[in-house]
């Protein structure tokens, strides 16, 4: 069975073609600058590429256009579309209305688009891909697994916010966390590796690329994760400032004389390792600069550091123990600095990190000492594969 998987940004269609017998890629690719010009880049697994400049209005047009990288030319993969059994689509935002993949229909893309208040960038992205697909696919059956769901168990006194409840009634304002794919790819994961039953295990998982977040997942549910409301939330990111005091937020805002928006977009774009380091936003880049004497990059990097050793000893008293820490993400699986930086000083917890061990970058290993009771791994996430076996597990439903 080949499965498309469709991850749409606001201005981006990223996908892959995934064949479920050994859930192999068979093709990926990105329609990027949609409503800007359009560019495709398209790759086979035989090696064979597609880059071109296209006009991308709107999604339908770039969706087109995947349709004929996958269909036609030197790096076609499948001869019709008609060889895809089913669609699954990355959804950011699914509120409190969707708590577990979802069959789409009409109805349920039309409450996707209604979502948008809640994740302006992104949801109004996922619907108009959602639409694009089964206009050019009506019978093939779209799936859509949601950032949100896997957070959908963290209970009311962790996801609410010391608003007046009525906030939380009116304007569904409340902690939704995100990264849910990922974190719930890697647990289960974790699972296997340790050969032990999720459901007696407390991890703790740290997702850390441009965007991070943290999440406790006991007895393989999410009880609680750093994201919030919107992705701002949490830890130090590349360009956001995460969690800070929001009294600081009115005040900055009025002494830069920032209307709402400009204020979102300056805790969004501005700040985080490129605000403080004021050189990048990449953590390579901080590494770096760090490494050369930089004071800023320096802190940047202890900041983030201090955020997510902080996390791991708040999650680890929320749920009265550890047994596990993932790290996963851009970050988390190629940045030994950040992992040995994380896990130094941690004794008192139980971790103990192989600094040998975790001298690499970019693959799957355990990186604590056999003696270590929390055992620390660096599982490589794979949502998109995710997204293909929820997609397979609900049609086969
Ligand atoms: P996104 O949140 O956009 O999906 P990624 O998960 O790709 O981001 O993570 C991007 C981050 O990972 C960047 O800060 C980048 O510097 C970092 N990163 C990627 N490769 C490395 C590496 N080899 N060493 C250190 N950091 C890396």
């Amino acid at each position: 069975m080949i499965i498309l998987v469709v991850n749409a940004g606001s201005s981006s269609l990223k996908y892959q073609l995934i064949d479920m017998k050994d859930e192999s890629v068979i093709a990926k690719g990105n329609c990027d600058r949609i409503g800007i010009d359009g560019h495709i880049s398209h790759k086979a697994a035989s090696g064979a590429v597609v880059e071109e400049d296209c006009a991308f209005p709107t999604h339908a047009e770039a969706f087109d256009r995947l349709v004929q990288a996958l269909t036609t030319g030197e790096a076609a993969v499948i001869s019709s579309m008609a060889e895809i059994s089913a669609v699954g689509h990355r959804v950011v935002q699914g509120a409190e209305t969707f708590k577990e993949t979802t069959i789409a229909t009409d109805e349920i893309i039309d409450k996707i688009d209604e979502l948008r208040e809640l994740a302006p960038v992104h949801n109004p992205g996922n619907a108009m891909a959602l639409r694009a697909c089964r206009k050019i696919m009506p019978d093939v059956p779209q799936v859509c697994v949601f950032d949100t769901a896997f957070h959908s168990t963290i209970p009311e006194k962790a996801f609410m916010f010391g608003f007046p409840y009525e906030d939380y009634e009116q304007y569904h304002v409340r902690k939704y966390g995100f990264h849910g794919t990922s974190h719930r790819f890697v647990t289960a994961k974790l699972q296997e590796l340790m050969n032990r039953d999720l459901k007696d295990m407390k991890v703790v998982s740290c997702h850390l690329g441009n965007g991070s977040s943290i999440t406790a997942v006991q007895n393989g549910r999410s009880i609680d994760t750093t994201m919030g409301f919107t992705p701002l939330d949490g830890v130090l990111m590349g360009t956001r400032c995460g969690a800070v005091d929001p009294s600081a937020v009115t005040y900055l805002g009025t002494k830069h004389g920032f209307d709402y928006a400009e204020m979102d977009a300056y805790m969004n774009k501005k700040s985080g390792l490129l605000g403080i380091s004021g050189k990048s936003s990449d953590f390579r880049d901080i590494t770096a600069a760090s490494e050369a004497g930089d004071h800023r990059a320096s802190l940047a990097k202890a900041m983030l550091v201090y955020d997510i050793k902080k996390d791991i000893g708040a999650y680890a008293a929320a749920m009265n123990g550890l047994d596990a820490v993932i790290f996963t993400g851009g970050i988390g699986e190629n940045a030994p600095n950040c992992r040995e930086e994380v896990c130094e000083n941690m004794e008192f917890l139980g971790i103990q990190l192989d600094k040998e061990a975790n001298d690499f970058k970019g693959e799957l290993r355990k990186i604590s000492t056999p003696d270590s009771k929390v055992e620390v791994w660096v599982i490589p996430t794979n949502e998109e594969l995710l997204i293909a076996r929820d997609t397979l597990a609900m049609v086969q439903k």
